[in-house]
């Protein structure tokens, strides 16, 4: 029986419908025409959405068609009450012909629901986040079949995305304010919301600006192509003094900001252009023949900007952001009455995509928050961004391209979300949360993070922290750390010009070293590749970069760099009483580490040699498991190893096969996929029968709910985020090892990931 019902072209208007709503500025509005398009073509009387409220834990019903209208805002159920609220814990679609003899059916007087007796709940997730019910209520006992089910499960999971959003924004709206009469929408103005992925962490508001764009102010372009403007070439010497200075005081703010920076000029590409008479001259010559100032200045930019851009070069096609941040910089200096402060500074940063030297200049120029283009949470940008704690939000949305530069956009870093030109209830919202944020930094959480620490039933746990730039250090200390569990050494070589060479690594290793005060330091060797290419050294140009001439194989293949650090890091720890770990990025085989450990050794005996170093003790030498080849070898590997540590961010993508910054397919990067998890149990087991000490330093002990799961494993040392440290303290002082233990035993013998979800979820 199928009653005329299309449940195909459901689908479809319905996946129509999904992507008006990134069109669309009312959000009640939304949800009202998806339970009116739902309802029309199954052909029910009834449909409703409940969004799930995650503070106070209860679904609430925000839209119907066919109950009462008072009803909505009203109707509550906490999880699993109702059958809607069992459909909603259990994760499964419930389907009833008489829904009020099913036991956990709940009556609601006056809403009208007591006709309708057939009754189909289907849940919203996304991922391991619980969004909402939609459900479909008839008259006619028995009128949903098993079609029904699927068809409305397949409209659910198509409309999760776009109802998440939905509830994002409803849920703080509904926090800084009472909800609106259900008759009157929640009036927008030309405000609108665009969901993006989480980058970092923060908030931020700001006008908007575009990095490596000449210039979209209005003003500015106007002013430079004025026939009339009576700036003399006298103006433009004026304006190219100044902007050197300005570039000067940027590159010594840069070097106090990032120590480890220090001997790099990361603005040297501006300042020896506008140094270079090539680029100057002919700006002089145009306005000596007649032509406007600010159009010479833009003209030989742009000039400049089409040479750079058709390079072969990669080196040089990397400078026309550079290019035309100068030019900018120049029309600005130009400007009669241009205000002295930098570009940047309070702004939020639109770009395609950033190399992290970018990232630095525009951090350095105190930006208030940045949107890029590509990228994900585990992408190494975003990895940058929280080290340099700044707010950033990863959004593919042409419509962020076409804002003027006089638009406020408010960003939202942890939630992925991005506010153009937000209403008052929501910067009213930011602003008491940024108040309580300054009566109560991240510190006050944890008032002992001196402390050591243990599970409820005194199981010993060390947190370390992940450090990727030393500015970073202080906070880790401040925060508990029990040292540093993972240096990214790749930092100071990625957001340079140049490389670093011995002397200056060592002098910041030793920097690192001196600074933890005797607590353990694991140093990563350069893990180069993939989303990390140095721009200034020639790469090879890789269809596949994650699966190409990336951290240890680069290290393997230029082995004078990777001698070079080597020497500055025997040398920074040889004479320490607890001398630093050394770990290695992306070991493939047992072949791989025994090549690297015989590396070391040849260093080390001709340091000693030389007398550069006095300790006959080995250093320690650890690998980083992060390819299922050392999942599989995990026994042999903790035998030769002197410690392992489990790298998730790539653990993931390379079992999965699903590339960590893109994106489109950040579904299938699933760190609690079974067979993840899996792996990490078996690496765990190996490590534990070797004897070998094994820590886990991806972004997954960020993730409140697996955090049970790696202590019932068996894994005792944890690095992470120095940010994430206080979380994670909490989480693991409530926790019993004993119950996580028989939890994640549970969650092993899962097979798909719908149960790990609804296990995780419950
Ligand atoms: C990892 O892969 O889990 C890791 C910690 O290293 P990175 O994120 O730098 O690749
Ligand atoms: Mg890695």
């Amino acid at each position: 029986m199928k009653k005329g019902r299309d449940n195909v072209e459901l689908v479809c208007s319905v996946a129509e419908l999904g992507s008006l709503f990134t069109q669309t500025h009312s959000l009640d509005q939304f949800l009202d025409r998806v339970v009116d398009t739902v309802a029309r073509h199954m052909r029910v009387p009834v449909c409703s959405i409940y969004l799930y409220d995650d503070d106070k834990q209860e679904l609430v019903l925000r839209s119907t068609r066919g109950l009462s209208p008072e009803s909505v805002g009203s109707v509550r159920l906490r999880i699993g009450e109702g059958i809607t609220g069992t459909a909603l814990k259990e994760l499964r679609p419930i389907r009833e012909c008489r829904a009020s003899t099913n036991p956990n059916f709940k009556f609601f007087a006056g809403i009208g629901e007591e006709k309708y007796e057939a009754f189909l709940a289907v849940p919203i997730v996304r991922g391991l986040r619980k969004i909402g019910v939609l459900v479909v209520q008839h008259r006619a006992c028995g009128y949903f079949d098993e079609t029904d089910a699927t068809a409305l499960r397949a409209i659910s999971s198509q409309l999760a995305g776009a109802i998440e959003n939905t509830k994002l924004f409803l849920d703080l709206t509904d926090k800084a304010a009472p909800p609106a009469p259900k008759d009157k929408e929640h009036d927008l103005g030309t405000s609108l919301l665009i969901k993006g992925i989480p980058g970092s962490r923060g908030f931020a508001c700001g006008q908007v600006a575009f990095y490596g764009i000449l210039s979209r102010e209005e003003g500015l372009l106007a002013a430079a192509q004025d026939g009339e403007s009576d700036l003399t070439i006298g103006d433009f010497e004026r304006a190219l003094q100044e902007t050197e200075k300005e570039l000067e005081t940027l590159q010594a703010a840069m070097e106090r900001q990032a120590l480890d920076l220090q001997a790099s000029l990361i603005f040297n590409a501006h300042l020896l252009m506008l140094k270079d008479p090539s680029f100057s001259n002919p700006i002089r010559e145009r306005i000596e023949s007649g032509h406007p100032v600010g159009a010479a200045v833009l003209e030989v930019v742009s000039q400049f900007v089409s040479v750079f851009k058709s390079s072969a070069n990669p080196r040089l096609r990397e400078k026309v952001q550079d290019v035309n941040d100068l030019g900018h910089r120049l029309l600005r200096n130009l400007t009669p009455g241009h205000d002295e402060v930098h570009d940047y500074r309070r702004r939020i940063v639109v770009a395609g995509q950033l190399l992290p030297s970018d990232m630095l200049k525009i951090s350095t120029q105190k930006a208030a928050g940045l949107i890029i283009a590509e990228g994900s949470f585990t992408a190494h940008i975003s990895i940058l961004a929280r080290s340099l704690d700044i707010p950033l939000v990863v959004a593919k949305d042409s419509r962020l391209f076409q804002l003027s530069e006089r638009e406020i956009l408010l960003i939202d870093a942890g939630q992925g979300t991005i506010y153009v030109n937000p209403d008052k209830t929501v910067t009213d919202h930011y602003d008491s949360l940024a108040a309580a944020r300054r009566q109560r930094p991240a510190q006050a959480f944890d008032s002992g993070a001196g402390s050591e620490l243990h599970t409820a039933d005194q199981v010993r746990i060390r947190v370390f922290a992940n450090i990727n730039l030393i500015s970073e250090i202080a906070l880790a200390r401040e925060l508990g750390a029990e040292g540093i569990g993972l240096y990214r050494s790749e930092f100071p070589f990625l957001v340079r010009n140049d490389f670093p060479q011995e002397e200056e690594q060592y002098r910041i290793y030793k920097k690192i070293i001196e600074e933890m005060e005797g607590r353990d330091v694991v140093f990563r060797t350069l893990d180069v590749g993939g989303d990390k290419m140095l721009s200034y050294f020639p790469t090879v140009n890789e269809a596949n970069p994650f699966l190409g001439l990336r951290a240890i194989r680069f290290s393997l293949q230029y082995k004078e760099i990777f001698r070079q650090q080597l020497n500055a890091l025997l040398r920074a720890g040889g004479d320490r009483e607890n001398p630093p770990g050394i770990m290695f990025p992306m070991i493939s085989s047992v072949d791989d580490f025994l090549q690297v450990r015989s590396i070391v050794g040849e260093c080390r005996e001709k340091l000693l040699a030389a007398g550069k170093i006095r300790d006959s003790r080995q250093p320690r030498l650890g690998i980083m498991i992060e390819l299922p080849a050392a999942v599989e070898l995990a026994g042999e590997l903790a035998r030769v190893a002197d410690f392992l540590c489990l790298g998730t961010n790539d653990l993931v993508q390379y079992m999965l096969a699903a590339d960590r910054t893109n994106p489109d397919i950040s579904h299938y990067y699933a760190p609690h996929h079974p067979a993840v998890l899996r792996a990490l149990h078996r690496v765990t087991a190996a490590a534990r029968a070797e004897d070998t000490p094994l820590s886990i330093c991806g972004e997954i002990a960020n993730q409140a709910n697996l955090v049970p799961f790696l202590i019932g494993i068996g894994i005792r040392d944890f690095s992470l985020d120095p940010h994430g440290i206080p979380h994670f303290r909490e989480i693991v002082r409530e926790l019993r090892a004993e119950q996580a233990e028989k939890d994640a035993a549970r969650l092993l013998r899962l097979a798909t990931l719908r149960e790990v979800e609804k296990t995780l979820l419950a």
